[in-house]
């Protein structure tokens, strides 16, 4: 089910419990500040999923809420996964869902890395 964006942040969350180590996780990257990871259902041959350490529900709570520093933190840790990864060459895709026409899920703000292939049109027609 879609969230509302402005709910306040749920602690059980799936990517709450992942942090905590409660879940199982594809790690590939992990930070003071980010943690990245393999999203379990992916939708091209590499997707992965980066998230923030700290407890926000989405861009729109992070951009208002977090400290520069975590907000440096986390751009860069998106950035270095890409480069890790050999995505600049090739190229790769960014997505963030945010709130209910987004079709966002998981209720902790995470970017989407969609590489492997020529992903195509932006949106679907
Ligand atoms: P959203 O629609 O919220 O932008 O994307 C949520 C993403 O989280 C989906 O791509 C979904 O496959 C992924 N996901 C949901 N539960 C889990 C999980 O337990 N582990 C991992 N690695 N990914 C998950």
């Amino acid at each position: 089910m879609p969230i509302d964006a402005t709910q306040p942040y749920d602690d059980n969350n799936i990517f709450a419990r992942i942090l905590r180590g409660e879940l199982p996780s594809k790690t590939v990257y992990d930070d003071d500040y980010a943690l990245a990871f393999h999203d379990i259902n992916p939708q091209a041959p590499l997707h992965l999923l980066v998230i923030p350490k700290g407890a926000y529900v989405s861009w729109d709570d992070f951009s208002a809420r977090a400290s520069d520093a975590e907000i440096a933190g986390f751009v860069r840790a998106v950035g270095q996964v890409a480069r890790d990864t050999g995505l600049v060459v090739p190229g790769y895709r960014l997505l963030a869902n945010i709130g209910p026409d987004s079709h966002q899920e998981v209720p902790h703000l995470h970017v989407h890395i969609f590489a492997g292939q020529k992903l195509g049109p932006m949106l679907a027609r």
